[in-house]
């Protein structure tokens, strides 16, 4: 039998960057909670027209439980909507666990995560070859503790890639940390607020001016912060050509192009 509980992920914030499973899902829900702080009640009104919808931006997650388990008990069907992927700063873990207890089927549907909407505004691919082949995903510490070998001048001495999530608020101490490992106050630095929204506002850098710039565009929440030298790579001219399309190297499905 097919979960009658769906975590479903939301993707960044325009409608159509759902995935088809999840539209699929939200059109045929009876209940659908979504986090209203993040997602934008227009994309769940446009998908899910006839579904009851909960708001858990002013929920505890008793409540979330609760509303998810009479619907079960109702043979209801429910999507429990949440921005981006559900895996990356979602909360999912604590929901599902309260589901494992009480015995509950669920299954979670990916989303396209922010970062990645960032990086299509930018038009930048994140992994280049000789620049940057790892990309890190995190956050600055704040109310949620990060663990210590995880702080973010710790990450920083090795110099890939960074997506920092749930920390434009706090950008000095972003620079700050940063600059204690391997980036430069010449490093490349983007932010980008609400990826894929009509009113998604991108900012270009580098850690030396990005606070500067992030004041002065009031951005202060729902945005990215991406730093790396991937960054510059196109502005500097640094011709870095994946081995994949290069006609000398040979692979899987194509010989040596002479
Ligand atoms: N699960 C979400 C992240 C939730 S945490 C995801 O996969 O994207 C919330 C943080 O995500 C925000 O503080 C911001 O850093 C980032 N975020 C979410 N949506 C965004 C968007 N459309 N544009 C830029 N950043 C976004």
């Amino acid at each position: 039998m097919s979960a009658q509980v769906h975590f479903v992920g939301a993707g960044p914030g325009a409608a159509d960057l759902i995935t088809l499973r999840g539209r699929h899902l939200l059109r045929n829900a009876d209940i659908v909670i979504f986090a209203g702080s993040l997602v934008d009640r227009k994309l769940v009104e446009c998908h899910a027209s006839t579904a009851l919808i909960y708001d858990s931006a002013g929920m505890t997650l008793g409540e979330v439980i609760e509303v998810i388990m009479d619907a079960v008990a109702s043979g209801k069907s429910v999507v429990r909507l949440h921005t981006g992927d559900p895996s990356i700063y979602g909360a999912i873990q604590e929901q599902m666990e309260a589901l494992d207890e009480l015995g509950v089927e669920y299954a979670v549907v990916p989303g396209v995560t922010s970062a990645f909407a960032a990086a299509a505004a930018l038009k930048q691919e994140l992994t280049l070859p000789e620049v940057s082949q790892t990309v890190i995903f995190t956050r600055m510490e704040g109310r949620t503790p990060v663990p210590e070998a995880e702080q973010l001048h710790k990450i920083a001495a090795l110099g890939a890639t960074l997506v920092i999530y749930l920390s434009v608020s706090m950008i000095e101490d972003v620079v700050e940390q940063l600059l204690r490992g391997a980036y430069t106050p010449e490093t490349a630095a983007a932010i980008v607020s609400k990826a894929s929204w009509e009113d998604e506002q991108i900012l270009r850098g580098c850690l030396a001016d990005i606070v500067h710039k992030v004041h002065e565009a009031g951005i202060d929440r729902q945005a990215l912060i991406i730093v790396g030298d991937v960054l510059a790579a196109r502005r500097e001219g640094l011709k870095a050509k994946s081995m994949l399309y290069d006609g000398s190297f040979a692979h899987g499905f194509r010989g040596i192009v002479t």
